[in-house]
């Protein structure tokens, strides 16, 4: 724990002061003997933000935490079945800025940009600049959803949805609020593990007051990710009436334990929120040396079974390109 970079700065400044140098990231945690195994793509560098490192433990090049957003020579190896699109994403498009790849729900890329950048992101590679939802097309979103009224949640992605400020995102809700057939509006972000501070008064009172069902689903694949401060955010978040549900990918040497996941579920409910999705790694290009066999995935699925109360167990699933749903993972397979 790197108590000086716990701060109380305002969420915007920490996200302009996140650590994009690889040499003062080794130095804040003594591992500058690392160098020499990291490679920073061009197309995805180095991001982390500080109150993110301070939950690192200094010395330990196997934190669960550091792991995630260190940059590494494996990223460079090409291997078999890791592409740039794992998911078909840009057969799923029909307007820029938005994919509809399931029946009742639409997603919309409202920012390329995140807070921090998560080594084995499957949008790593997904060309944001020309697939925004800028303001010249979204009368045709709008039109879009109106001719589809099997349509009634949307879905806020990108990137991270809530690194934009609270002026454009409220206008982003208010023009979906006004969409009468939808009936519920979600969030996907990593940002309140990542910066707290996000979560302010302004942005808490504007969910809350939504006619919509407020579905917020962070990305905490740690416990560690969710210390004393990050968790009493998130208790205010629940507070505002907010749906807080978690997706967790799994991660080769990071969370692939079923004491990690055991705790991180249990400490989820202590936070507020129910772990809602288990996932097998996409099959991204420079992400291979996370992914683990299926096999192994799905002997650690029985195990948190045997271990966790049923409503803290997530479904263990994998994404396919072009399937209507997250694909269950079988497993009855090997047992
Ligand atoms: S915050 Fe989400 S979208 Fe951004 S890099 Fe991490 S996993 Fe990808």
């Amino acid at each position: 724990m790197i108590n000086h970079l716990i701060t109380q700065k305002n969420w915007q400044t920490q996200l302009s002061e996140a650590i994009s140098s690889i040499d003062e990231l080794l130095a804040l945690l003594g591992l500058e003997s690392l160098k020499t195994q990291v490679y920073i793509p061009e197309h995805f560098k180095l991001r982390v933000p500080r109150a993110f490192v301070a939950k690192m433990r200094v010395g330990d090049a196997n934190d669960p935490l550091l792991r995630q957003v260190l940059p590494d020579k494996q990223e460079q190896i090409a291997v078999t079945g890791y592409v740039s699109d794992p998911l078909a994403e840009n057969e799923q498009n029909p307007i820029q800025g938005m994919l509809h790849k399931y029946e009742s729900r639409v997603l919309l890329t409202v920012t390329g940009a995140c807070a921090i950048h998560c080594r084995y992101c499957f949008r790593q590679h997904f060309d944001y600049n020309a697939n925004l939802p800028t303001s010249a097309v979204q009368k045709d979103i709008i039109t879009y959803i109106n001719e589809h009224p099997e349509v009634n949640e949307v879905i806020l992605s990108g990137g991270d949805p809530l690194s934009i400020s609270n002026r454009r995102l409220f206008a982003w809700l208010d023009t979906l609020e006004s969409i009468e057939q939808l009936t519920t509006i979600r969030l996907h972000t990593r940002l309140p593990l990542v910066i707290p501070e996000r979560l302010d008064n302004e942005l808490l009172e504007k969910l809350a007051k939504s006619r919509c069902h407020l579905v917020m689903v962070i990305h905490c694949n740690h416990a560690n990710e969710i210390d004393e401060h990050t968790l009493s955010y998130l208790k205010r978040a629940r507070a505002a009436n907010i749906t807080l549900l978690n997706q967790t990918v799994l991660l080769s040497g990071i969370n692939d334990d079923v004491d990690t996941q055991v705790n991180l579920s249990l400490r989820l409910f202590t936070a507020g929120v129910l772990p809602y999705y288990l996932h097998m790694l996409d099959k991204v290009a420079g992400a291979a040396h996370f992914d683990l066999d299926e096999r192994s995935n799905i002997e650690l699925y029985w195990s948190m079974l045997a271990k966790l109360p049923g409503y803290l167990v997530p479904k263990l699933v994998r994404e396919l390109p072009n399937r209507p749903f997250k694909v269950p993972v079988d497993i009855y397979e090997t047992n």
